[in-house]
């Protein structure tokens, strides 16, 4: 099955919004074995849209579109839908009393603006795609050739959701049960595209018959492995086999794989530990804690954090002695260590974690040049103690500081230091047990 997308809006062309819809819908329709055979953006044009359509659907018979559904004038996308098929457009009672409900649902004052009735009327003919985040619903409509076209809004979530819930078994059925282009992603932190490729040697072309990307980026290198020209299930087996031989060949730098962020690893494995933490942050400014908190849930790990930002709060909120700082300097090890000490102690949590660095782009010096940065973890047991897992021993006290050299603008050193943060933190409570055992 070949399948155009055509997304439609000015401000995807005038550069405002950047098209992820398409890139959404490329990949979920790979994965379903169907070929994209061409994505096109048009303006608001009436016009416009009915002639790239008409283009779109005489190539392939097979048309997917997102944006234009709203009720507003630039909102056209249906219209030209009906035009294309020559469908007149005709008022959906269901789509209308739907639109009134939910009006009053969201306690909206006076009654329903006119102007949302037009998302109610549909070509003759058309199927509905329903919408259950948003208020514009999505027609499919089919010629008398098996021609179609189907519409999604702009809104990136509510195309994602009905793409998911509607139109994805749709053409999934279409697509029958040929190959299917698969892929699965690896992620990694602390370590270099160069290195990682070393360390794979031989694999670095290609692992278990699968092509494999090395997508290197703030946060990490992603690793993605892809299957084509296999069956779904024969897909799915062989990227399971080549990530397993990943990991054994990687081991701990693999922190997780697809969407997994670094912070909700570092929640699981704390949580499974039965660990609590604490962060006291100069640089980061509260990046560090702010990436924790994404994460739902992370209250019963994540106790909170200081931003220290001032000499002076570190001296007196985290006991840092004045004589490191006027010897050593505030971006220094034994500054990072007693950051992280006070913090855990202040707290109560049995691990505590510092930053501390020069994020730029002011205040390098030759012995420490923009980007070095601090990172301390300071590990006991909590007050008041919770138990430990079945299994595990009890916490000996240790801490540790690293320096860290990272390079970028500001913005990416900040990321860079609270990335590295969080991976301190998963290796130390992975390294728990042994570290106690010692
Ligand atoms: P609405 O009912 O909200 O008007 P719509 O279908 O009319 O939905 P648009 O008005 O075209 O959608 O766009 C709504 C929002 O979605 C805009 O903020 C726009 O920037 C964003 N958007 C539109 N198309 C895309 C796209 N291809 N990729 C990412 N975002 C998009």
């Amino acid at each position: 099955l070949n399948v155009e997308i055509v997304t439609i809006g000015d401000e995807l062309l005038l550069g405002f919004t950047v098209d992820t819809n398409s890139g959404f819908l490329g990949r979920e329709l790979a994965s379903l074995g169907v070929t994209v055979a061409r994505h096109t953006t048009c303006g608001d044009d009436i016009g416009v849209i009915v002639q790239t359509l008409r283009e779109a659907v005489n190539r392939t018979g097979a048309v997917i579109t997102t944006g234009g559904l709203g009720p507003t004038a630039d909102d056209m996308t249906v219209e030209a839908v009906a035009k294309l098929f020559d469908r007149e457009l005709v008022r959906d009672e269901t789509i209308a009393q739907w639109l009134e409900q939910r009006w009053v649902a969201y306690a909206r004052k006076g009654p329903m603006p006119v102007s949302n009735y037009k998302q109610a009327m549909i070509p003759r003919g058309a199927e509905i795609i329903a919408n259950p985040v948003g208020s514009a619903p999505g027609v499919l409509v089919t010629d008398d050739r098996g021609r179609w076209v189907a519409t999604l809004p702009g809104v990136p979530r509510e195309a994602r959701a009905m793409f998911t819930e509607s139109l994805r078994p749709r053409v999934a059925a279409l697509a029958g049960e040929g190959n299917v282009i698969r892929s699965m992603t690896l992620r990694s932190t602390g370590i270099g595209e160069s290195s990682i490729a070393d360390k794979l040697g031989e694999l670095g072309k290609g692992v278990n018959g699968l092509s494999l990307a090395f997508l290197p980026g703030v946060a990490g290198v992603d690793l993605r492995l892809t299957s084509r020209d296999r069956a779904s299930v024969d897909a799915d087996a062989a990227l399971a086999e080549g990530a397993r031989i990943l990991r054994e060949k990687l081991g701990d730098v693999i922190y997780g794989d697809d969407s997994a962020s670094l912070a909700s690893v570092v929640i699981d494995v704390c949580r499974k530990s039965n660990v609590r933490i604490a962060v006291a942050e100069s640089c980061t400014g509260g990046m560090l804690g702010a990436h924790i908190t994404d994460v739902p849930g992370a209250s019963d790990v994540f106790h909170g954090g200081l931003i220290a930002y001032d000499n002076r709060v570190k001296r007196q909120l985290l006991g840092v002695p004045d004589s490191d700082l006027v010897e050593h300097g505030a971006v220094s090890e034994p500054v990072a260590l007693q950051m992280a000490k006070g913090i855990r102690v202040r707290l109560g949590t049995e691990i505590g974690v510092s930053i501390t660095g020069i994020a730029g782009p002011g205040g390098g010096t030759p012995e420490k040049p923009v980007g070095t940065v601090w990172i301390a973890v300071d590990v006991s047991e909590g007050r008041p103690p919770i138990p430990r897992p079945e299994g595990e021993p009890p916490i000996t006290p240790y801490a540790k500081a690293r320096v860290f050299h990272f390079i970028g603008n500001r913005d990416e050193i900040r990321y860079r230091a609270a990335q590295a943060a969080l991976d301190m933190i998963r290796r130390t409570v992975l390294d728990l047990p042994k570290t106690s055992a010692i």
